[in-house]
């Protein structure tokens, strides 16, 4: 045998012992597929971990399928299912919504009268007359004092119009329901139960920053970056294996900026202005939906009354960030999350039980 011959042999060996390596790792090593779409204004991410890859995918491909269809449904003002109880509402008719309307209705109608009306589905006047309503566009001004108070005049609270019994929304001509605080959770919750009933064990549904997590990754619990409110990186994390969701509301995303100060997407529905204390809130919960509403109301309850309305709806993880860069937590949070700044951030325990 030649030299040439010698080393091509050694270079056959190496690639096939390369091979073998490659392949004994890939066995060791489970699958996990990312898949991303937009949706409900937001980059949706299905992570799906140790599943047969083509039904993982096939199962991210329903998740999207699913997304989508609620969007539609669930859109205040182009013409689903909820686009036409406003219509409804407006000309002054009763609306008596479809199932699946009616049991969101119901639930977002307790969260409501629990959190004293902090998170209220009833503001879709306001949004609209904000301008928050259209996720394509933002505002560039505030509306006139006079017309967000004719709007908070002419609106009703949801539990005062919603009758559970009857199924019905009445009396409302000025109100308009919108379900943005509420519909990308409740959304995550029904991709959750579409995975596992594909028999999906481990696996993460992630709506914008807000996510619920089901299973674990491998040996390790899934780990949950908290973002910056106010600047690039990563604020802390947390971990999470079983079945929990950790969901983020903040002043950072959706807003603008005008004569220097800062109006975005979260009101309060007593002022009618966006609220100004709190810069984001982050829980850990139980269910996605009731976690979403429960950031947007911890927001509105502001940094006095955060502890009571956490307590009210049974949430003992909370994390909230003020104005200036100071943390809130609950002590039950302070046990599960990682702080990550270089700077270790002043942080306050305030005890909601
Ligand atoms: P994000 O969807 O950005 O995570 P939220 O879950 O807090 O933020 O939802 C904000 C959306 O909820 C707003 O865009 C608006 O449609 C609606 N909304 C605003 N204020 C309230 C409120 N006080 N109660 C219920 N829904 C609200
Ligand atoms: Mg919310």
């Amino acid at each position: 045998m030649t030299a040439t011959g010698l080393s091509q042999v050694t270079i056959r060996l190496t690639a096939i012992a390369l091979a073998a390596f490659i392949c004994l790792s890939c066995a060791r090593e489970p699958p996990e597929i990312r898949y991303r779409f937009t949706a409900m204004g937001t980059l949706v991410e299905v992570t799906i971990y140790d599943f047969p890859t083509a039904a993982a995918e096939k199962a991210a491909r329903d998740v999207e399928t699913l997304f989508l269809k609620l969007q539609d449904a669930w859109d205040p003002w182009a013409d689903g299912a909820l686009a036409k109880l406003n219509s409804a509402l407006a000309a002054g008719d009763e609306a008596r919504p479809d199932e699946d309307l009616a049991d969101l209705l119901s639930r977002a109608s307790q969260i409501s009268a629990a959190t004293g009306g902090a998170f209220d589905p009833a503001v879709g006047q306001l949004v609209k007359l904000w301008g928050f309503h259209d996720a394509e566009a933002l505002p560039d001004a505030p509306p006139p004092a006079t017309r967000i108070q004719q709007v908070l005049d002419a609106g009703k609270p949801l539990p005062q119009i919603w009758d559970g019994e009857r199924g019905i929304l009445a009396g409302a001509s000025g109100t308009a329901i919108d379900l943005g605080a509420f519909a990308k959770g409740e959304a995550v919750d029904r991709a959750i139960m579409l995975l596992r009933s594909a028999g999906v064990r481990d696996a993460i549904v992630n709506a914008g920053g807000d996510l619920r997590a089901i299973g674990r990754h491998g040996a390790r619990p899934w780990k949950i970056g908290i973002r910056e409110p106010r600047k690039t990186g990563i604020l802390a994390s947390i971990e999470v294996s079983g079945d929990e969701s950790v969901f983020t509301s903040g002043d950072y995303e959706r807003y603008f900026e005008y004569k220097g100060t800062r109006y975005h997407h979260i009101l309060d529905p007593r002022t009618g202005y966006p609220t100004r204390e709190i810069v984001s809130v982050t829980i850990i919960g139980s269910s996605a939906a009731e976690s979403d509403a429960a950031c947007t109301a911890l927001m509105v309850a502001g940094l006095g009354h955060w502890p009571a309305v956490a307590r009210a709806l049974g949430i003992r993880e909370v994390m909230v960030v003020d104005q200036d860069g100071i943390i809130q937590m609950s002590p039950q949070m302070r046990d599960r999350v990682t702080m990550l700044r270089e700077e270790a951030p002043a942080v306050e325990i305030r005890d909601i039980s």
